[in-house]
């Protein structure tokens, strides 16, 4: 069932109607929209006086014409306007967020926020649930007993202020315009199209009243932009779209042709990221996208010696300290969750060959912990917190025959026997010694 906004405040628009036909037959037929009938077509959907089909038609025209620089910003300002935007003009301090683009194994905004909040950074950060293969760091951070990630945009706020920092998904609130619309694209193969893609996310990046945003865009086989000119492409295109709206934009592009970090999956993740804050474990890659990101943003931020505050930051505790008042302010138990996701079952791969990490196919990787309990195949479907993997090895590693690759787990025995043995069509290996995977492309 698809949720239009009709009892939204609206403008009324005196402009003369072109008819929505006429409209979808401009951008099928190639030409440029005039002013004004964008914001005329999404806010008549939001009336319920265009229909889903009509929308959808104009969606599949846009994927293969594309929209010109003004048409997108009049698409963006339509789906902001269309809900409440935070101001932080308030706050002592630079309003920031990180984004990324999706992948396996990416938890690098459950441990940036919290480094950049305990910097002094303010950190207000509406992320998603997980998307095809990739994570979603509101369904990981669910994994917390009680966690409350749909927050009313007051609370939201006012959490921002007392912590420094507050995550929640996109809610009724919040560019509403955008969480219509994405329901059609969902279903009719148009999430893949740069201005909606670009209009989706920096719509509510604009809404979080951020003054600095910087773009983490996976690039690889279990990213979506599976190659360098497509990366760049939307790197280039979220930025700019993000300074046309006033918001300090940066990006870099890094790797997803393996998972990121140690593990991949629900609360193994969020418990990952809270051994990275508490100084326990930081497994080196990660450690590295998160550092560059963090200095981007303090960067912007104008902050002195960001290197050294990062680090005084996690080696205080006070990173740490931030992440569990958020928590506990979203009424989450930090401690119940660290009994309660741990899984009843668990396969170890072994390899069948010695030789060298080749590569690893991410993407089906990724579908594996959807099969296992990790992620959604329809709406309603349950996610198993304690689902997961380990990575034991990683590409350019050396191992023996019958050594551990990895470790899958969960609490559903019979989903890990499905797939217990379908990982020699994911990871392979090689008898010549390989290079380490490049992290960091740009
Ligand atoms: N994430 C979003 O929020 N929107 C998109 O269109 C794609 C990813």
């Amino acid at each position: 069932m698809l949720v239009r906004k009709s009892s939204l405040n609206l403008p009324t628009l005196s402009k003369k109607m072109i008819s929505p036909y006429q409209f979808i037959s401009d951008k099928q037929s190639g030409k440029n929209h005039p002013e004004g009938d964008i914001k005329k077509f999404i806010n008549d959907y939001l009336q319920n006086k265009v229909e889903d089909s009509q929308l959808s038609a104009w969606l599949m025209a846009v994927c293969f014409n594309g929209m010109t620089t003004r048409e997108l910003n009049e698409y963006v300002n339509t789906i902001i306007n269309s809900g409440k935007s935070l101001d932080f003009s308030d706050v002592n301090g630079y309003v920031v967020d990180k984004h990324s683009t999706g992948g396996v194994g990416d938890k690098v905004s459950l441990i940036a926020g919290p480094i950049l909040a305990a910097c002094g950074c303010y950190v207000p950060m509406i992320v998603g649930r997980s998307l095809a293969h990739t994570g979603g760091t509101l369904d990981k951070l669910e994994s917390i007993n009680g966690f409350n990630g749909d927050l009313s945009i007051y609370d939201f706020k006012r959490f921002v202020k007392k912590n420094n920092l507050s995550i929640i998904g996109q809610n009724a609130e919040i560019c509403p315009a955008d969480k219509s619309i994405y329901s059609i694209r969902d279903i009719t193969s148009t999430i893949i199209s740069t201005p909606l893609i670009c209009g989706s996310i920096i719509s509510k990046k604009k809404a979080e009243g951020i003054s600095g945003l910087v773009l983490d865009i996976k690039m690889g086989n279990g990213a979506f932009m599976k190659n360098a000119q497509d990366a760049k492409s939307l790197g280039e295109a979220l930025t700019n779209l993000g300074k046309s709206l006033s918001i300090n934009s940066e990006y870099i592009i890094s790797d997803m042709n393996q998972p990121l970090g140690q593990t991949a999956g629900l609360w193994c993740e969020v418990e990952e990221s809270i051994n990275f804050l508490k100084n326990i474990h930081r497994d080196k890659n990660l450690n590295d996208v998160v550092i560059k990101i963090c200095l981007i943003a303090l960067k912007m931020a104008q902050i002195e010696n960001p290197a050294k505050k990062i680090e005084e930051s996690i080696l205080s505790g006070k990173a740490y300290e931030i992440f569990e008042k958020m928590i506990s302010s979203q009424k989450g138990d930090i401690n119940k969750a660290h009994v309660s996701n741990d899984a009843k079952y668990e396969h170890i791969v072994l390899s069948e060959q010695s030789g060298f990490i080749k590569r690893i196919d991410t993407e089906k990787l990724g579908n594996t912990l959807i099969e296992i309990g990790g992620g959604r195949k329809t709406l309603k479907d349950k996610i198993d917190f304690t689902c997961g993997l380990r990575m034991f090895k990683k590409i350019g590693d050396k191992i023996n025959k019958n050594e551990p690759i990895l470790k899958i787990f969960g609490s559903n025995q019979n989903q890990i026997d499905c797939v217990k043995n379908t990982f020699k069509d994911i990871i392979f290996i090689s008898n010549d010694k390989i290079n380490n995977q490049t992290l960091i492309y740009e």
